[in-house]
């Protein structure tokens, strides 16, 4: 059905974002596809991977137990999107997929008339940018760079057959055409991979405790060897159009011991990439300042939820 009616339509999951905007008219379509037929299993696969299906509520996926017990950090990242109710509804897959987001684009149609359309949708200026070619909107899934830090794959299926791909090649730089899948492709199920030993963490930052999307947030998996980093992946979320993997701080951290200096230093280095614009909740240059201090409490946490460690 996609394939044949191309943009004319659109996937719903929960429809938690998508129905939203179809009301403020930021998508305009004749046909949505239900994805409600979609499995809603997890899987523990073997040691160190589990299968998520795409139609997993993220509710169900905070409180699953092997994830909370080997995933941390996704766990929470699906447990910390917005309130309960739209957890009760909203899916892994419609998280992955989930549209960015900008100040002026996220606003009625009657809004965005007053103010002036943007590229994005109905104009051709960026607002924020003007003299920019492209879009800004910033990625604002929580679990999307958990995902990718949890060496995360996801299995999509189109009207060319199944196919397998990183989550980390699942985003493009660019706040419009942000999604470097096909557009007739369903995102069916999400392969995490940590590892024995792995431990992870999530830290969001927003306005409040609940509801918000995230203004900053760092995706951390580590795995030691004692007090030795022997592998590490570190993604921030809603600083760029994609989520952001830091590998400048990943290779800093490689092959060190960890501790307070060491820990301060990667997340001064991990902050650098970030380039919050004046496109979300709260001024962006505090925005900036704050991606240090959520990488830093990401990985301490991460460090604090290792296999065997007491605290
Ligand atoms: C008030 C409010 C607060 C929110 N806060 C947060 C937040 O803090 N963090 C956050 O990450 N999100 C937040 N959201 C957005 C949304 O609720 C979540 O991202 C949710 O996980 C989306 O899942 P869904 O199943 O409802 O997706 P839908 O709304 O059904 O779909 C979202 C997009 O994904 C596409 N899609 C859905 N499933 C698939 C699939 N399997 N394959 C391919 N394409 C698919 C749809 O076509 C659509 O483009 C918020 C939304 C609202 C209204
Ligand atoms: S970043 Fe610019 S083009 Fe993109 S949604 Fe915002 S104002 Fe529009």
């Amino acid at each position: 059905m996609s394939a044949d009616l191309g943009p004319r339509a659109m996937f719903v999951a929960g429809g938690t974002d998508l129905f939203p905007k179809l009301k403020r008219r930021q998508f305009e379509v004749e046909t949505l596809i239900g994805l409600d037929f979609l499995p809603r299993q997890v899987r523990n696969d073997s040691a160190g991977s589990i299968s998520v299906d795409a139609g997993v509520t993220l509710a169900a996926a905070a409180r699953e137990e092997h994830l909370k017990e080997n995933f941390a950090g996704y766990a929470d990242a699906a447990g910390l999107v917005s309130s309960p109710p739209l957890r009760n509804a909203g899916t892994i897959g419609g998280n992955l997929c989930v549209d960015t987001r900008c100040n002026y684009y996220d606003m009625t149609y009657e809004w965005r008339k007053a103010a002036g359309f943007c590229m994005k949708k109905d104009g051709d200026i960026c607002l924020v940018a003007p003299s920019s070619p492209r879009c800004w909107a910033v990625s604002s899934s929580d679990t999307a760079p958990m995902a990718i830090a949890l060496d995360g794959v996801v299995m999509l299926t189109g009207p060319d057959g199944e196919r397998e791909l990183p989550v980390s090649a699942l985003y493009r730089d660019d706040g419009i055409d942000y999604m470097a899948k096909q557009p007739s492709e369903v995102v069916t199920s999400l392969r995490l991979i940590g590892g024995e030993n792995t431990s992870s963490a999530y830290v969001k930052l927003r306005r409040r405790g609940s509801i918000d999307f995230p203004i900053a947030g760092a995706a951390v998996a580590l795995k030691l060897d004692g007090d030795t980093v022997v592998h590490c992946r570190i993604v921030l979320s809603a600083v760029a159009s994609y989520p952001l993997e830091v590998r400048a701080a990943e290779d800093f951290l490689r092959g060190r011991k960890v501790d307070a200096d060491t820990i301060r230093e990667a997340a001064e280095i991990a902050a650098k990439p970030a380039k919050p614009l004046d496109n979300a909740d709260l001024s962006h240059f505090w925005r900036k300042r704050m991606v240090r201090v959520v990488v830093e409490q990401a990985v301490r946490r991460a460090i604090d939820q290792r296999p065997g460690f007491d605290g």
